[in-house]
């Protein structure tokens, strides 16, 4: 079984005690990729050091759209800078959060940060791995307007009017392993094209259980798949897997 992760942090200090048994474990579970998701500038320069080390271990590098709204748009411009010129696996995590509110700067500087981010995933011919919290209209908007070409949604939660215009603009979507629980994620399964899933974790966040998520409960998700879409576990991981791989490498 070919399995895969397009979301995790890896580099989060969760992992500082047992990074090494974590990522053999994955191995064992047959995990081939994990795109691991910069955050800040200090989390993308860990992302780069661990990626260095670990040949499963994909570079995304990003800016967290919390983080975009408290450090400023200079910051942003200048990681900008050091990703274009480190080699992106992908641009991750980025987007939009209005969690907090969209009004005023706060939202004014995620907007043009995420803009930023879409025309470089154009520029370098990468996937952007989106970020979106009750903000799904505006990152639609974004992405419709810069004719964005590879865009993950990461754990989508919005409406399902919001999803289908997502798979009408051509998005994938990384299902988390609350899938196994979340009613609205096994309708995301039933209402996309089945080459347009892919699985993520988040990990070490969206544990279904409680406690901290790894990438190898992937597999919990694709035996929940498969038996949403009547396939058999191998055929999710293989079909997933190959979708993987036709929009990252
Ligand atoms: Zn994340």
């Amino acid at each position: 079984m070919l399995l895969h992760d397009v979301h995790a942090h890896l580099d989060f200090s969760e992992f500082d005690e047992d990074r090494e048994e974590v990522l053999k474990d994955c191995e064992a579970a047959g995990i081939k990729a994990i795109v691991v998701n910069g955050v800040n500038p200090s989390s993308n320069r860990k992302v780069l050091e661990l990626s260095r080390k670990h040949p499963l271990i994909k570079p995304a590098f990003g800016f967290y759209p919390v983080h975009v709204a408290e450090e400023g748009l200079e910051k942003v411009r200048a990681e900008l800078a050091w990703i274009a010129a480190n080699k992106p696996f992908a641009l991750g995590e980025v987007g939009l959060d209005y969690k907090e509110g969209d009004g005023g700067l706060r939202g004014d500087a995620q907007r043009e940060a995420f803009r930023e981010f879409i025309r470089l995933g154009k520029r370098l011919g990468v996937p952007l791995i989106v970020h979106s919290r009750k903000a799904e209209h505006d990152v639609l908007d974004l992405l419709e307007e810069e004719q964005a070409e590879k865009v993950v949604m990461h754990c989508f939660m919005g409406k399902r009017r919001l999803a289908e215009r997502a798979r009408d603009l051509g998005c994938s979507f990384s299902i988390p392993v609350l899938v196994v629980k979340l009613e609205q994620l096994q309708w995301l399964v039933r209402h996309v094209p089945l080459k347009r899933l892919l699985l993520e974790t988040d990990a070490p966040y969206l544990s279904p259980g409680g406690g901290r998520n790894t990438p190898v409960n992937v597999r919990l998700s694709v035996e929940k798949i498969a038996e949403l879409l009547g396939m058999t576990p191998e055929e999710v991981a293989n079909q997933l897997f190959m979708n993987y791989q036709r929009l990252f490498l």
